[in-house]
């Protein structure tokens, strides 16, 4: 994942910027929480398609 890549990438949702997280190839966004999937070295800025984070688990 190059580095001018994500520069650009911001999250449909709030538009904020995004964290890679190398480990699970993910691109994070703090803001809502969610983790957008990389397939094939495309990230997938789709939000039914994003990873719930498990911040604080409720239950
Ligand atoms: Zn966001």
């Amino acid at each position: 994942m190059d580095k001018k890549t994500l520069e650009i990438l911001v999250c449909p949702i709030c538009k904020g910027k995004l964290e890679y997280d190398k480990k699970n190839n993910e691109l994070i966004c703090q803001q809502d929480q969610l983790a957008y999937p990389i397939k094939d070295g495309i990230p997938v800025m789709l939000e039914e398609e994003a990873r719930k984070l498990s911040g604080v688990a409720e239950d």
